[in-house]
């Protein structure tokens, strides 16, 4: 039963209806035996500032951040990280008594994710799809764990010329290069790299017979193919991967990782989840997918 210390959490973004974060958080709290409860709320953008003052006055515990507020809400908080002042992008607000402060969590979450396949990045080159809030994350997170080279395939070239400049100034890469979804190119690059990594939402459920990548020839057992969309569980992406003998491998885990990365900002303690309850939150979050 709530009481007058019950802490309260949530998530904001436009649309929300379809999160999987208050079952991810509600679930953490319990198995921490917190006293809190995770929300979600549907913020529309023109009032998002309304919203993060609101929630910093009525003394709300913490917030995560989603599309679309996940760039300008960087502006409207006290603090921020040395990684959302790099990013310029944020997705947890902790609420203190001199401010909002704020964070990012998805590089942790990324890294966290493939722990098991660390090594496989170091010294690699990825191709990377994307160019948006997550590919930066991404970015960040694979110059970190050791990735020197990057390919940035995107839909619109400017915004990945961007990234890519941010990846040679700001991030050290080695080498950046930067093609168009359809460049005759890509199978050369898919072949000179060890990873592909999807952080676009194309695929992304309902427009789940799309895929970032049209010609699988080049991909093979070599490679390990990620995808940050979880919904569905098995994008078209993953699946021809998989038929050509990829690793591969969805965003659930990484979801899961950086609502925990949220979750110890928030409580300012470590938390750690097992490998076989890991397998039985990924089982829970798939079966919230299919209501
Ligand atoms: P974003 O900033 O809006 O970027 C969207 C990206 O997708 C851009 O590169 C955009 O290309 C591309 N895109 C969107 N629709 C497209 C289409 N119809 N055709 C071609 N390209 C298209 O979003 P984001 O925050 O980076 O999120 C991207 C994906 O990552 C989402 O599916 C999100 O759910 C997922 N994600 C997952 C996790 C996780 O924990 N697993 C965490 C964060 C994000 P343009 O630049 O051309 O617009």
């Amino acid at each position: 039963m709530p009481n007058a210390r019950t802490k309260l959490f949530g998530v904001i973004g436009d649309p929300v209806g379809h999160s999987l974060s208050p079952v991810l958080h509600n679930y953490f709290l319990k198995k921490y035996k917190l006293n809190a409860f995770y929300f979600a709320f549907r913020v529309v953008p023109a009032n998002l500032e309304a919203c993060v003052r609101g929630a910093w006055a009525m003394g709300l515990a913490g917030l995560n951040v989603t599309l679309p507020h996940k760039e300008k809400v960087v502006e409207l908080v006290k603090f921020r990280s040395p990684e959302v002042n790099l990013l310029g992008v944020a997705n947890t607000l902790s609420m203190r008594e001199e401010g909002v402060a704020a964070f990012v969590t998805d590089p942790a979450g990324f890294m966290a994710s493939v722990q098991p396949m660390q090594t496989h990045f170091r010294e690699s080159r990825v191709v990377l799809f994307g160019a948006g809030g997550s590919a930066r994350s991404v970015a960040y997170a694979l110059s970190k764990m050791g990735t020197r080279e990057l390919t940035i395939v995107n839909r619109t070239y400017d915004r990945a010329l961007q990234l890519s400049r941010f990846c040679t100034e700001q991030l050290g890469f080695r080498k950046v290069s930067v093609l168009g979804m359809r460049d005759p190119g890509l199978n050369d690059h898919i072949l000179g790299a060890q990873a592909l990594v999807n952080a676009t939402s194309i695929g992304m459920s309902p427009y789940v017979d799309y895929t970032p990548l049209y010609d699988f020839s080049a991909v093979s057992q070599n490679h390990f193919v990620y995808d940050l969309v979880y919904n569905p569980v098995w994008t078209v992406f993953l699946r021809e991967a998989k038929k050509k003998g990829a690793k591969v491998q969805n965003g659930l885990d990484m979801l899961i990782y950086q609502g925990l990365e949220s979750l110890q900002i928030w409580m300012n303690e470590t938390y750690s989840i097992a490998r076989n309850e890991l397998n039985a939150l990924r089982i829970q979050l798939s079966t919230e997918l299919q209501t």
